[in-house]
């Protein structure tokens, strides 16, 4: 483990963080966070109390788990480039989204699959997923547990991009659910097999969504699906001959990784 002159041994030491709240076991929210270990106790009570206050529904269970992580073991990823489509409602929004994944190519088959999939529920037990699903070119699921899909996970911003990016947008977004997004979808989009993802909240309150892909960068749409609609969720579009289904899911849910803003001038957009 490499150690930085005048930090202990401690200090070099990473935490994964993740929460998973449930109700008669379905899921109410999650939140994952990779954060410098004297972090830890503060960033636990973070995720708890979001549990608690993330959803209209009240979780009747909570999982935090604490992992420790080598701080040599951590990748960086630059954060996507973001910018904003202003769309005046969902379907408007809907069909921006779908013109911005047809120009990164994107089939209108896979494209269908996934708005009726995050529309009525992914879940194939009904309702909302824990995680994201994964369609090929043909709209086919391949997610090797289409009930609880793939949580990427293990992932933060970089600490000091993170408080810059907090200081920047104060206010425009609220409860960090960008910056978490555009984690994620940062994360996500290092996959050479991931081709493009599209995502809406769960959220009754929480109207805005986006795409996103390694060529295109993350693009904003403040309306993709109707006001008090409890359905959402996350599909990646992925190629099959780059995708490789085991080794892909394993990174996209526990290799520790940092997103960094090595531009903040890419953001600016958003
Ligand atoms: P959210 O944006 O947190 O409201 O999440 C919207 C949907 O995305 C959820 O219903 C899940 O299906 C999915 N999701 C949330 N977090 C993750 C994650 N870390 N990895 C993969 N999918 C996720």
């Amino acid at each position: 483990m490499a150690v930085a002159r005048g930090a202990s041994i401690a200090d070099a030491a990473w935490l994964s963080v993740r929460m998973r709240a449930s109700r008669y076991g379905a899921h109410v929210s999650g939140g994952e966070r990779l954060v410098p270990r004297r972090y830890g106790a503060s960033v636990v009570l973070e995720l708890l109390t979001r549990a608690h206050h993330a959803s209209e529904r009240a979780p009747d269970a909570v999982t935090v788990t604490v992992d420790e992580i080598e701080s040599d073991m951590i990748r960086r990823v630059p954060a996507l480039p973001v910018r904003t489509a202003h769309v005046g409602d969902a379907s408007e929004g809907r069909a921006a989204a779908r013109k911005t994944l047809r120009e990164w190519g994107v089939g209108n088959a896979a494209i269908d699959t996934a708005l009726a999939l995050l529309t009525r529920g992914a879940n194939p037990d009904g309702g909302n997923m824990r995680g994201a699903c994964l369609l090929d070119a043909g709209g086919r699921r391949v997610e090797r547990d289409p009930r609880r899909g793939v949580r990427v996970s293990c992932v933060d911003m970089e600490p000091v991009d993170r408080a810059w990016f907090d200081g920047h947008f104060r206010g425009r977004f609220p409860e960090g659910r960008f910056r978490d997004a555009l984690i994620l979808a940062s994360k996500s989009a290092s996959v050479a097999g991931i081709v493009a993802e599209i995502c809406w909240s769960d959220d009754p309150g929480y109207v805005a969504g986006y795409v996103a892909s390694a060529q295109g960068g993350y693009v904003r749409f403040p309306h993709l699906k109707e006001r008090g609609a409890p359905i959402g969720g996350r599909v990646y579009f992925v190629d099959s001959d780059r995708f490789d289904n085991e080794r892909d899911t394993a990174y996209m849910e526990s290799t520790p990784v940092l997103v960094t803003i090595p531009r903040r001038a890419a953001l600016k957009e958003a």
